[in-house]
């Protein structure tokens, strides 16, 4: 069918985990197993590889590019960690959070956890890591690739966000947070060819998703320290995406937007070009949304 076939033409992004080895011995070693390295990316043309080429992605610097359904399940760097199989809208969150090494970080909707070990490669396994999650499954699989990655800086708990004290002396330090909640997932390329739902029972799917998403955005906000706080999903849906943002900016005029990567070529709607957005047309990737909110400082704060 071919939906899915425009999900089988999304190219095949790796993201090297820095806790374990380097973009350059990766590369090195790819080329070692016969792959064909083109350098650095510098426009989206050139994420169109022939078989066993690859490149640096040209905006994150840990991502490497292959072509479509290039397999490494059964390969020596993913068996062993060294590199973790992600679409590349998804290591957004991470990578734009910037928080830095030592620092106290919640990870709010977790599992399975590509996330949180991307932040904890860029933590440098220091600080501490927060990860909830609802669902114990999930997080065992999480454990796993947590275990393989060779994450140790996490505490995991089979926890409701929406239930986490900010107040608790435990969480006092934290300055970053990221939250990635469930969404419907309308971004997600093979979850589009399902055929149409009832348009009714979709909109009321949505609207609790929504509601479910600000409760825990403004949760998050609660938090008596937070600095930055990340956005993201995996939804299409302007209700899931910027209408949450604004709603909460709304309830909370103490935070605000950060512009994020200007060279980025899909932007929040219609209002909101501070964030991103990311599609198979506009940006080589599944359907996904970014916003990174900031706390204003307290001099901002008084001004009209
Ligand atoms: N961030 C994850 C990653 O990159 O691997 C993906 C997270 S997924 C989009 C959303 C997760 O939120 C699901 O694992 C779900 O179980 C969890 N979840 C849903 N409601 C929750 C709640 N109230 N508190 C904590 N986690 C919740």
């Amino acid at each position: 069918n071919v939906r899915q076939s425009v999900g089988d033409q999304l190219p095949r992004y790796v993201r090297v985990n820095v806790l374990k080895t380097t973009v350059e011995d990766t590369v090195d070693y790819l080329k070692r197993d016969g792959f064909t390295y083109k350098g650095e990316a510098i426009k989206l043309d050139d994420l169109t590889l022939k078989a066993r080429e690859f490149v640096k992605d040209l905006h994150l610097p840990e991502v490497l590019v292959f072509p479509p359904k290039t397999d490494f399940h059964d390969h020596f760097l993913y068996k062993a960690g060294h590199i973790i199989l992600q679409d590349k809208a998804s290591c957004l969150p991470a990578f734009l959070l910037k928080a830095p090494p030592e620092s106290h970080v919640i990870d709010a909707c977790a599992a399975p956890g590509n996330k949180t070990s991307h932040l904890a490669a860029l933590m440098k396994n220091t600080g501490k890591l927060f990860a909830f999650d609802l669902d114990a499954k999930r997080l065992a699989t999480m454990s796993t690739l947590l275990l393989r990655a060779g994450v140790t800086c996490h505490q995991l708990a089979n926890q409701d966000f929406l239930k986490v004290d900010p107040n608790s002396k435990l969480y006092s330090n934290v300055e970053y947070i990221i939250l990635d909640p469930s969404c419907s997932g309308s971004g997600m390329v093979c979850l589009q060819d399902r055929s149409p739902a009832d348009p009714e029972k979709d909109a009321s799917r949505l609207a609790s998703l929504a509601s479910f998403q600000l409760r825990c955005l403004n949760h998050g906000l609660r938090f008596p320290r937070v600095k930055r706080l990340i956005y993201s999903t995996c939804s299409i849906h302007r209700q899931e995406n910027e209408e949450v943002v604004t709603a909460c900016l709304q309830q909370n005029p103490n935070f605000r937007l950060v512009p994020l990567l200007p060279e980025w070529p899909e932007r929040g709607l219609p209002t909101l070009a501070q964030c991103l957005r990311a599609s198979v047309n506009g940006t080589r990737t599944h359907g996904f949304f970014v916003a990174l909110l900031e706390r204003c400082n307290e001099t901002e704060n008084l001004m009209p």
